[in-house]
């Protein structure tokens, strides 16, 4: 019957090609290969059922071990926390509540609330469900365990608690998803639930969508996040006596001060926005580059928005090397070098492909005097 569902395509095709035969009988065991689809199981049911009321042999679908049942895959536990602290059970007939471990008293479950007790219930007493444990109070009868000072009040506090629950056998019991206004679960209310909290870094969104190298990409990752080696970072871990900026020695380096705020950017700023008529954007203080870059590209129309995105992360990057080439290899560059080293890198990389930054440099190679 089942190879003659699988010729009439009864079944969804199974993947790949490995398996030959749908069924295998092994004594009395039977291993069937179906799509774990609702129509392929309903159906694998009807054809068992019918097989049953043909042959008299009935299958017992309860003892089916389902294909995971076996693999060494466990719940991790900050998801079984995550399940415990958003999936709250209302209460109604109490019969597929469990007691001790769902969630559905306002002290959370009991397991959590009395863990003493909970350690001295019997395996069968953990299983119960709500109804099961208040009907003539059988829950108090699977205690078995050491009656320390710990048990007896935590058992008083649990009797205070189920003594006032009323259960209403006509309602079901009903399960609620915290994260979601009408209670339903979803995966993405769970997935956004993961980042409850937690902010956005200031111009992330904006550099994923800049076109530049991966490095420089990663590179400015960094420098948004302050995690990059500055004198005034290595100060602070202990690595150095001095925390004075390579480019000015003027003022303590950091990321804000070397990209925005030093008399040296920001004459650099100035000489690489002149010939793109875009100097008033030029930094004029010190303040976060984050602030600095949104503030700044909100001013310009949406068409200039990616190539002066990309400049941004070309001129910072230059800044950096140019940084640690005065740190590392004792070689200071004036600001025309810089600059030069500004359009050469970005020749560099219009030739790699990033063709927004082609008109600026254009641009910059038709006003040399200023350079
Ligand atoms: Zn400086």
């Amino acid at each position: 019957m089942i190879r003659e569902a699988d010729r009439l395509r009864t079944f969804a095709p199974l993947p790949g090609r490995s398996i030959k035969h749908r069924a295998s009988l092994y004594a009395d065991d039977l291993v069937v290969f179906v799509t774990p689809a609702a129509e392929d199981l309903t159906c694998l049911q009807q054809i068992l059922l019918l097989f049953a009321g043909a042959s008299g042999l009935i299958a017992n679908i309860d003892k089916c071990d389902r294909c995971w049942a076996t693999l060494p895959a466990r719940a991790e536990k900050n998801v079984v926390a995550m399940i415990d602290a958003s999936m709250t059970v209302i209460i109604g007939d109490g019969a597929s509540a469990k007691l001790w471990t769902d969630n559905w008293s306002n002290v959370g479950s009991l397991c959590s609330f009395a863990p003493q007790l909970f350690a001295d219930i019997s395996p069968r007493g953990k299983k119960m469900s709500v109804n099961d444990g208040l009907f003539q109070n059988r829950w108090a009868r699977e205690i078995h365990g050491a009656d320390t000072v710990q048990v007896l009040l935590q058992y008083l506090r649990v009797w205070a608690i189920l003594r006032a629950v009323v259960l209403d056998p006509h309602v079901p019991d009903r399960l609620t998803w915290k994260w979601s206004p009408d209670g339903k679960y979803s995966v993405s209310s769970t997935y956004r639930a993961f980042f409850e909290g937690s902010t956005a870094l200031l111009g992330a969104k904006e550099l994923g969508k800049t076109k530049a190298p991966p490095k420089v990409k990663f590179f400015m990752w960094l420098v948004l996040h302050r995690r990059i080696w500055t004198a005034n970072r290595r100060l602070r871990h202990g690595l150095q006596d001095s925390d004075d900026c390579n480019l000015c020695s003027q003022a303590s380096e950091t990321c804000d001060h070397l990209f925005v705020g030093c008399v040296t950017t920001r004459q650099l700023w100035y000489r690489l926005l002149l010939p793109l008529g875009l100097q008033d954007l030029t930094p004029l203080t010190e303040e976060s580059l984050g602030i600095w870059w949104l503030r700044q590209r909100e001013r310009l129309s949406a068409d200039s928005r990616p190539p002066f995105d990309t400049l941004l992360l070309l001129i910072t990057w230059t800044i950096w090397k140019e940084r640690n080439n005065r740190v590392f290899n004792r070689i200071t560059s004036n600001l025309a070098a810089i600059a030069q080293e500004v359009i050469r890198e970005g020749q560099c990389w219009c030739e790699a492909g990033y063709s927004s930054l082609a008109h600026l440099i254009s641009l910059w190679s038709q006003n040399q005097v200023v350079l």
